[in-house]
């Protein structure tokens, strides 16, 4: 049951267990209202959440958008923005059970809450990352940051149209995340929204280990050679999974036609370090709001 009564009711299947992540869109915090279109900050408000639920190796089920907007916002930019969220619901399977509108005194606010579900005890964690086990990445890291930037500093025009579509409407990794759970082949994982060196000491501190990246072997992204090794390590904006695997898992090099890559390996101790042309140095987590002063 959804929108028209006074809670939503999910009826999930039977040894299944309940998924749930919320996540705030904030004007000039999250999205910039000159810099994308509404529809894209709708799809990007709801791929949050999904990317959440991917990274748990969940299926998502419903969501519900609470949204409060200036007396001055649009009716056109409201219907835009509930287009592309919707669009991506619609893909994905996903139901916008309910939510709660307000007049906001100030700028747009969007919170989301997205409910998937997962067979009872099998949600892939962030702590199970043990010394020895190999650590992969989904598609390619740098290119949102990059691409972020230069909307930013007002060069659209010099943007590939494919990279621009990758920052604007982003493809949660939900079906690799759940091939991963299905073939018990993740030991962790996490989505990277906030840059890979911020979410793999996530993964590391839940794990109690430490890690060393290969610097080489990290997947830029974007067109044109443009993205940096520091945009891909703590740029974010990617919404790509960050896992873990046992050396003797068989790990396919492309899984729902997403390329996977191995970029390093978990270790003993709490150290999180990058190799680079032979020398090896200390990694700090510098992801979003270091990387966005
Ligand atoms: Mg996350």
């Amino acid at each position: 049951v959804g929108i028209g009564d006074d809670c939503a009711a999910i009826q999930f299947p039977s040894g299944h267990e309940a998924l749930i992540t919320t996540d705030f869109s904030l004007e000039d915090v999250h999205f910039r209202r000159d810099w994308q279109p509404a529809a894209s900050i709708g799809h990007r408000c709801l791929l949050r959440g999904l990317s959440d639920i991917a990274a748990m190796g969940g299926e998502p089920v419903a969501a519900f958008l609470s949204l409060a907007l200036p007396r001055r916002c649009n009716q056109r930019w409201v219907d835009e923005f509930l287009d592309g969220l919707l669009r991506l619901a619609r893909e994905f399977g996903v139901s916008l059970a309910g939510g709660d509108t307000a007049q906001s005194p100030g700028k747009i606010l969007a919170d989301i809450v997205v409910v998937g579900s997962v067979p009872r005890g099998k949600a892939v964690l962030r702590s199970g990352a043990r010394p020895g086990h190999r650590i992969y990445v989904s598609g390619t890291l740098g290119g949102g940051a990059t691409t972020l930037h230069e909307l930013s500093t007002g060069r659209r025009n010099s943007i590939v149209p494919d990279d621009l579509d990758r920052y604007l409407y982003p493809t949660p990794r939900i079906k690799v995340g759940r091939a991963l759970r299905e073939r018990h082949l993740a030991s962790s994982m996490i989505d990277v929204s906030d840059g890979l060196s911020t979410d793999l000491h996530h993964i590391c501190e839940e794990s109690g280990v430490g890690a060393e990246l290969i610097g080489e072997t990290i997947p830029l992204g974007g067109q044109n050679k443009k993205v940096s090794l520091q945009s891909a390590l703590h740029g974010g904006e990617d919404y790509e999974l960050l896992f873990t695997a046992a050396a003797n898992k068989a790990i396919p090099s492309r899984i729902s036609n997403v390329p996977i890559t191995e970029i390093g390996r978990i270790v003993r101790g709490r150290e999180v370090s990058i190799r680079l042309q032979g020398k090896t140095r200390k990694l700090k987590p510098q992801g979003w709001e270091h990387f966005r002063e």
